[in-house]
């Protein structure tokens, strides 16, 4: 017999295969039995009449209960009430694990209680759809980037020296000496950069973020491009580029989930729309100002509800550019006419879901840079590695860093972070 997944059936109507599947659901009449069907690749539907498959097997399936796990035989056929189209009409069934009490019935649950069942939860058909969404965005990137030209590089997770905010490092024994993990790439991306000319990273990056949003992980994922020879204004335009790409790629390959999530795919089709709406931190400022946020000065990092205010005003993703040097990391450059700022930008995404990309133009000259280290309170000799790029070759160069969860939540258009990855690390949960 043909063993097939679910997501193949469309490809074997009329014909008689064997699916491995776990029950999601079940209604049942005294004469035939509705299974909700799924195998990971699909949700779908498996019919079993008592006429047809005899007293014992409908017994079977009538006493089937949730996340039993069974072998089903039968027929393919077209369902066109169905969203998938297709579904089994069953033969025969064997049970393979048996599931009792299910915690997670299709009643509605707390969030805790959710988050501490998170490895069941994943079952869900929701959660299946946000990381059907997220594997598109991971395979959209991969393409886009080997499409460039770019290769992948991995900068190391255990690291000697902060490339960000040290409030938020996490420390680990090294041997005899101390490291941290990784809180962003970028340091050693733009070492890669210099030998490989256009690269990207995607991995795993930790901050001790202390306070509870719903934006912030503490382990989340970030891809990191960093191009050898390009200014800050051809690094934006491969950011709008690639983020349109991959809400492009998902609205292309993800119809289902999307439909899922009940995401309006008209505000999705609106963000690959290019290029993208800039504002200057200047005036950010101002027209924060001037709709009543007194709470903001020149010179001030932006918030949540200013980066949605800012958003607001448009109907697409956003750059926010030149923001004050004060508050921005030490290796960007500042602007050529304007020692206050420097060259970067922020991406805040539409409705509310805030930053999803930081970049900027580098510090490529070695004095400036040494200067810029010193100002920070960090140790040259810490640096001695990343100094040297500066002084073998240096050039122009710029990148960026783009949050894989920030992406997914917004294009999913989901409330909360914690949903776009599997099993999330926030402030007070590492549990499951
Ligand atoms: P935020 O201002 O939201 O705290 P950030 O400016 O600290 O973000 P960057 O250091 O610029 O973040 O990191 C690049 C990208 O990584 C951000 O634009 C965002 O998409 C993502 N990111 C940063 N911190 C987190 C986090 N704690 N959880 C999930 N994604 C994050
Ligand atoms: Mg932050
Ligand atoms: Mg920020
Ligand atoms: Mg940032």
């Amino acid at each position: 017999m043909k063993h097939i997944s679910i997501k193949e059936s469309k490809n074997h109507v009329g014909e008689e295969v064997t699916i491995g599947a776990w029950v999601a659901n079940k209604r049942s009449s005294g004469k035939i039995a509705f299974l909700q069907l799924r195998d990971g690749s699909a949700f779908f539907q498996g019919i079993v009449v008592k006429s047809e498959v005899g007293e014992e097997v409908f017994q079977l399936a009538k006493g089937l209960t949730q996340e039993t796990s069974i072998l089903l035989t039968g027929t393919i056929q077209e369902d066109s009430r169905s969203k998938f189209g297709y579904e089994i009409v069953v033969k025969e069934i064997e049970i393979i694990g048996e599931s009792h009490d299910y915690p997670i019935t299709p009643k509605e649950h707390g969030t805790e209680f959710l988050m501490d069942h998170r490895h069941l939860w994943l079952r869900s058909s929701k959660q299946h759809a946000i990381m059907q969404i997220r594997n598109e965005i991971i395979r959209a990137t991969y393409d886009f980037f080997n499409k460039e030209g770019f290769i992948k590089i991995d900068p190391p997770i255990l690291t000697a020296s902060a490339a960000e905010d040290s409030t938020e490092l996490f420390h680990t024994e090294y041997f005899d000496q101390e490291a941290y993990l990784s809180q962003s790439g970028q340091l050693y991306m733009e070492a890669a950069a210099m030998a490989f000319g256009k690269v990207f990273s995607f991995g795993p990056t930790f901050r001790a973020e202390k306070s509870k949003t719903r934006r912030h992980l503490i382990e989340f994922w970030m891809i990191e491009p960093e191009m050898a020879f390009m200014d800050h204004e051809q690094s934006l335009e491969v950011q709008e580029q690639y983020v349109a790409y991959i809400v492009q790629s998902v609205l292309d390959n993800c119809e289902h989930a999307l439909s899922v999530l009940e995401r309006d795919t008209d505000l999705l089709k609106k963000y690959t729309e290019l290029p993208y709406p800039r504002i200057s931190y200047d005036d950010a400022v101002v027209l924060l100002n001037e709709n009543g946020f007194d709470d903001i000065t020149w010179g001030d990092d932006f918030g949540s509800p200013h980066e949605t205010f800012i958003a607001k005003q448009f109907d697409k993703p956003v750059f926010i550019l030149n923001y004050p040097k004060a508050i921005k990391a030490f290796y960007m450059k500042p602007h050529p006419e304007r020692e206050d700022v420097v060259l970067c930008a922020d991406l805040i995404a539409p409705e509310g879901y805030g930053e999803i990309i930081g970049g900027s133009e580098r510090e490529v000259d070695f004095d400036a840079l040494t200067q810029r280290i010193k100002e920070f309170g960090l140790t040259e000799e810490d640096y001695a590695w990343y100094l040297d790029l500066r002084k073998y070759g240096s050039v122009p160069h710029s990148g960026f860093g783009l949050g894989l969860e920030r992406a997914v939540t917004w294009i999913c258009g989901t409330e909360h972070i914690r949903e776009s990855i599997p099993f999330p690390r926030l402030l007070n949960r590492i549990y499951p």
